[in-house]
Order: C-alpha cells, then sequence, then structure tokens
C-alpha cells in the first residue's frame, strides 16, 4: 500500500467509503460523485498506477477486475438492462487518481460518444 495514495488508503479501509463487494484481489466502492443512478469503482488491492501498469505487473488482475464487474453487475440489478465498464488512463484519458480503477456506470441510458 502507498500511503499517499487515496485508492491505497481506501482499499485498506484507512479512508472511509460505501463498499459493495470486496475479495483477496478488488474493492467495489460507490463513487463520491456519481455519474450514473449506479457509479462503482473496482480498485485492486495491490497498488498499480494504471491499465499499462496492471497488464505489465500482473495481467491475470485485469481479467479479476473484469469478473468482479460483472458480479457488481448482476448484484446490482444492472445485468439485464445493460451498463457501462471503462477505465480511464492517462491524461488524455481523463484519470485523476493514479491508482488503477474500472468505472461501472449503470441505472440509465450512456451517451456515445463519451466527452
Ligand atoms: P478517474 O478520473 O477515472 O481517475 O476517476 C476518479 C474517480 O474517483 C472520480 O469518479 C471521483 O468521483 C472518484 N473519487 C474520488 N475520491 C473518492 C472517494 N474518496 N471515494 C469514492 N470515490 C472517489
Ligand atoms: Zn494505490
Amino acid at each position: 500500500m502507498s500511503a499517499d495514495c487515496l485508492f491505497c488508503r481506501i482499499a485498506a479501509g484507512a479512508v472511509p467509503a460505501a463498499r459493495v463487494y470486496e475479495d483477496d484481489h478488488v474493492v467495489a466502492v460507490l463513487d463520491i460523485n456519481p455519474q450514473a443512478p449506479v457509479h462503482v469503482l473496482l480498485l485492486p488491492r495491490r497498488h498499480v498506477a494504471d491499465l499499462a501498469d496492471a497488464v505489465g505487473a500482473d495481467p491475470a488482475l485485469v481479467g479479476h477486475l473484469a469478473s468482479a464487474a460483472v458480479r457488481v453487475a448482476e448484484a446490482e440489478g444492472l445485468s439485464g438492462r445493460g451498463y457501462r465498464l471503462l477505465t480511464n488512463s492517462g491524461a488524455d484519458g481523463g484519470q485523476a487518481v493514479m491508482h488503477l480503477h474500472f468505472h461501472l456506470l449503470g441505472g440509465r441510458a450512456m451517451r456515445w460518444p463519451p466527452g
């Protein structure tokens, strides 16, 4: 854990967040600034900065995050109607927190293209 990384601190329980799922590798919390009726962040417990970092360090972790996202989508009642799963990467991707996370968005129809 990195003491100065917000999402490491959330995963460790040092910063409070509303958890909706957790297992040995992943913690899922409600986004503090939701952009849809369901907006969950899926965080790996280990610190990896972004998708490329994760693929380099532990590619199986990416599959684990995706599997957890499907489970959370089912638990949130989204699997029948659909949802969006994404990760912002780097400056052009709009990544604000440099600890890999997937956004699970649902509960309304998503627009395309994104901003
Ligand atoms: P990104 O721009 O992809 O890095 O997304 C960062 C996300 O983290 C944003 O959607 C924020 O609303 C969310 N966020 C920031 N701080 C917290 C927090 N303390 N608890 C939950 N979500 C947070
Ligand atoms: Zn971290």
